[in-house]
């Protein structure tokens, strides 16, 4: 039983005692959601290798034990499965789906305090790798789907729950799953990981961010030739000198301000949660004046995480060239990774690029096959307001907004299929803990996952239960 879910039903004076009672005797009494990410964490799934297969064989006889059908898909690489498991609703409506991914990306052991695989449970916080990306979503939507089974809700479409391979990077992700097994997990809508429950500094809830789109990854790679020679013998057309130059012009380069929609809703929220001079910047960077955007840009731009959601992004990442030191090389290469906003085209931003270059001598190359950016989900399906709906009733005092994620994440298997993906890591964070994701001592509070639980569990009722 989750205790959230049962206050509704307690007195006061019972709340209270339990809000009262020392946090390690609530977590291991209530928090059935904590539990399971502790032992969700104890599966070292860093990816390499992955061995996504672990958590596959941890989910599998717990949601069997519920009468969930469920299918552990191997992949041609034996470490790596997928889960998938089905509750069966009454086939009325198309299913809802349920997707987190298994893979954690790597540790810097030494620079963490505690055991990162350990899911040690200190003060009031689950730590490890995971915790918030995003084995602390799957223990949530886990445990959310768990809950419709054993409390027999009526259902009105079936309840897929998806753990999944490769995310992190690697061949066998969801592109791959839809490839071979579009059957097991096509459904109405979906949700996954992707936007936020931050909060202030005094721990109330500013705003939740709802993903309705990605932007897209790509790697362009930009060529500088010249004549291979003695290095005693320099001359003009240098394969390096060349390519340092048109790197440096991308350097200097702002791309354009793009604002879609969401972003408007987004900065709109989040003016409205803000103090000024901050607020009258994020309303003027979506605002209608030229000008005032500009001004608004440079200073919000200040953000690295603002700066990317209102533009394409232009970073290089791989530099190569040159072999040894009397040899000038014939040939030197630079990869740069483009994120672009949904609507963006490929090939119009590399010719934006080229102009920059401004240097006929310099090839611009895109990937033979290309990660084209998903149109954003719509706000207007059942799934997307039941989820706003139930993020006001969870957090009466936040704003709600749609969001457009900074990065990829595995939502492009459904939305390029034309199935609306909606991201949420679904438990209020800190500034401080969004910075350990990724990082060290990454850490969920046990209160911000029984809060997404709960959440998440009404969604399901809502949008899957028979009226
Ligand atoms: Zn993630």
């Amino acid at each position: 039983m989750q205790i959230v879910s049962r206050t509704r039903d307690l007195g006061l004076a019972a709340l209270l005692a339990i809000l009262a009672a020392p946090v390690s005797a609530q977590a291991t009494q209530a928090s059935r959601t904590a539990s399971l990410l502790t032992e969700l964490i104890r599966a070292n799934t860093s990816n390499p290798p992955g061995n996504e297969r672990r958590i596959a064989e941890i989910l599998a006889p717990k949601f069997k034990a519920l009468g969930f059908d469920v299918q552990i898909v191997q992949t041609p690489d034996s470490g790596k499965a997928h889960f998938i498991a089905r509750l069966k609703g009454d086939g009325s409506k198309r299913p809802v789906l349920l997707a987190a991914h298994a893979d954690v990306v790597g540790v810097e052991r030494e620079k963490w305090t505690l055991d990162p695989f350990a899911g040690e449970m200190k003060g009031d916080h689950v730590f490890g790798r995971g915790a918030i990306d995003f084995k602390g979503g799957m223990a949530v939507f886990a445990r959310a789907v768990m809950m419709l089974a054993e409390n027999h809700v009526p259902l009105a479409r079936d309840v897929i729950f998806v753990a999944e391979a490769d995310e992190e990077g690697g061949t066998y992700n969801t592109s791959w799953l839809a490839r071979e097994h579009w059957a097991d997990m096509d459904a109405e809508f979906a949700l996954n990981e992707g936007g936020w429950i931050m909060t202030h500094d005094d721990g109330r809830v500013r705003y939740v961010s709802i993903s309705t789109a990605d932007k897209s990854s790509i790697a362009l790679t930009l060529t500088a030739r010249g004549t291979s020679t003695h290095s005693s013998m320099p001359r003009p057309d240098n394969a390096i000198f060349a390519l340092s130059r048109a790197m440096a012009k991308l350097s200097a380069y702002e791309t354009p301000l793009i604002v879609t929609p969401e972003t408007k809703q987004f900065f709109t929220a989040l003016a409205k949660t803000s103090t000024p001079p901050m607020s009258g910047y994020y309303r003027d960077l979506v605002g209608a004046d030229a000008a005032k955007a500009r001004k608004a840009d440079s200073v919000v731009g200040r953000d690295p995480l603002l700066h990317a959601l209102v533009r394409n992004t232009i970073a290089p990442v791989i530099i190569q060239g040159g072999f040894r030191n009397n040899v000038i090389p014939g040939s030197a290469t630079a990869t740069v990774n483009l994120r672009m906003i949904p609507g963006s085209d490929p090939a119009a931003f590399v010719e934006e690029l080229r102009r920059v270059v401004a240097d006929s001598t310099i090839e611009l190359k895109l990937p033979a096959t290309l990660n084209r950016p998903s149109a954003p989900s719509s706000q207007e399906t059942e799934l997307y307001r039941a989820l706003v709906r139930e993020a006001h009733t969870e957090f009466p005092s936040a704003e709600i907004t749609p969001y457009l994620f900074q990065a990829g994440t595995d939502a492009g298997a459904w939305r390029s299929r034309g199935v609306p993906v909606y991201g949420i890591y679904p438990y209020p964070i800190d500034a401080d803990e969004l910075t350990r994701m990724h990082g060290n001592d990454e850490k969920v509070s046990v209160k911000a996952l029984e809060q997404g639980t709960a959440m998440i569990y009404r969604t399901l009722i809502s949008v899957a239960g028979k009226k």
